[in-house]
């Protein structure tokens, strides 16, 4: 026998929890902390309890429901009493499987982006408690806190989570004044706190999290899974190009140093770098500003903002000593952001595979170019991620959308998965 997950009620809590935030015209608003991003994870809470988990809120507010499959109802009272963890499963029983996403959004955002991650893992659990299935581990769902980065930087609570939080961060939290404090104070949490809800590296066996692409690969692939590989690298730098400011009518061509032009120059010698890194690698000059700035007056000075992504590291480091050598006699080249990649574990990346395979679904291996719970729960889990195909590539919008076949599917793969990761000790 095999299990299936129900699509059609997995669409109508998407669907409910869709109606949280939205705005006709204006899509779903449901920031970080805000009056609807409680009330949605209120509602969550309502399912999860209904799937047979039992609920919590950990120190860093991440929603939790677990499901104790291997413990007796005595041993689970004695271990809630011996453990003195009867808030939140700090120390588990057997590591668990952790299923796991985010329920905030961006200003006007979509419906899927987080939501089907936590709300397709309600549905994997439902489905193997109503069905009576056993399972070797223990399941967690889990809904994150803060991904989307408001008030603070992104990812927060997987951070929290992860004991990755920033020094910044951390002084946000021991300021009272601060809004990222007080966002906990209204939640009737000790910001201080937050840090303990670091897990340690043996409460999960594995941490599954089904996303939507945001991107248009696997539309264009005409593929319905995705298996990520990992998630990039990001290196920002600030380039400055000096020149010459002079006279545009009186000083003749051949004399200048026009800074504009020589960053010109420098932005097609980026794109260029990273088309022959070939697919994978991405390189952006995304802002750039000419000073003085006058029709009069040729440019003297120009800033540069470039960014460049890759799931490689030794590209990412390739391309920066490129750009060094580049700058070197133009100007200068100051590092703002380096955030190494992260890459999916190959055993639970195999697991995704097996499943897709079990299922006959089409699958492709991906990167993501965006950032997610994942890639802090891979610090303390085995971690893996499915994607399904974004329409026309959109998210971050209110016209972001991923067709329901896709969402079952997904969902379904997401199941197999679990119960792949959970047969093998
Ligand atoms: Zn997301």
């Amino acid at each position: 026998m095999s299990l299936k997950i129900n699509g059609q009620r997995l669409r109508s809590h998407l669907e409910c929890l869709a109606k949280i935030g939205y705005r006709e015209g204006a899509g779903i608003t449901r920031l970080a902390y805000s009056r609807e991003d409680v009330q949605a994870h209120e509602y969550v809470a309502v399912l999860m309890r209904e799937a047979g988990l039992q609920v919590s809120y950990d120190p860093a507010w991440n929603l939790i429901g677990r499901w104790e499959p291997t413990l007796a109802q005595e041993d689970r009272h004695a271990w809630a009493a011996s453990s003195g963890e009867s808030v939140w499963p700090k120390k588990t029983s057997r590591p668990a499987i952790v299923m796991g996403s985010h329920l905030d959004t961006v200003p006007q955002g979509g419906p899927f982006d987080g939501a089907l991650g936590v709300l397709g893992a309600v549905e994997v659990a439902q489905t193997i408690i109503e069905n009576g299935w056993s399972l070797k581990r223990p399941l967690e769902v889990i809904a994150f806190a803060n991904e989307e980065g408001s008030l603070a930087g992104g990812t927060f609570g997987s951070q929290a989570m992860a004991g990755s939080l920033a020094e910044e961060e951390m002084t946000l939290l021991q300021d009272e004044k601060s809004a990222l404090a007080r966002a906990y104070l209204n939640l009737g949490l000790d910001p201080k706190l937050v840090p303990s809800a670091k897990r340690d590296r043996e409460f999960a066996a594995a941490y599954l999290e089904l996303h939507i692409e945001q991107g248009d690969v696997l539309e264009g692939l005409g593929i319905p899974i995705g298996i990520v590989q990992g998630i990039v690298g990001i290196r920002r730098y600030e380039i400055t190009v000096h020149g010459r400011a002079g006279h545009a009518g009186a000083t003749p061509m051949a004399g200048r140093k026009d800074a504009l032009v020589r960053a010109a120059q420098l932005v097609l010698d980026i794109n260029e770098k990273a088309r022959s890194f070939g697919p994978g690698t991405v390189a952006t000059v995304g802002r750039i500003q000419a000073s003085p700035g006058a029709f009069n007056v040729i440019p003297g000075l120009v800033n540069l903002y470039a960014e460049v992504r890759s799931l490689d590291l030794k590209t990412l480091e390739d391309f920066e000593a490129h750009l060094y050598r580049r700058v070197e006699g133009l100007g200068a080249l100051a590092v703002v952001l380096r955030k190494d990649p992260v890459a999916m574990d190959r055993a639970v990346m195999g697991h995704v595979e097996a499943a897709c395979e079990a299922l006959r679904v089409r699958h492709q291996l991906i990167p993501s170019g965006a950032g997610h719970d994942a890639m802090n729960m891979a610090a303390v889990a085995p971690a893996g991620m499915i994607f399904v195909p974004s329409r026309a590539g959109l998210s971050h919008v209110p016209e972001e959308w991923t067709d329901w076949e896709h969402v079952t599917l997904g969902t379904q793969v997401l199941l197999e998965s679990c119960l792949a990761v959970a047969s093998h000790e």
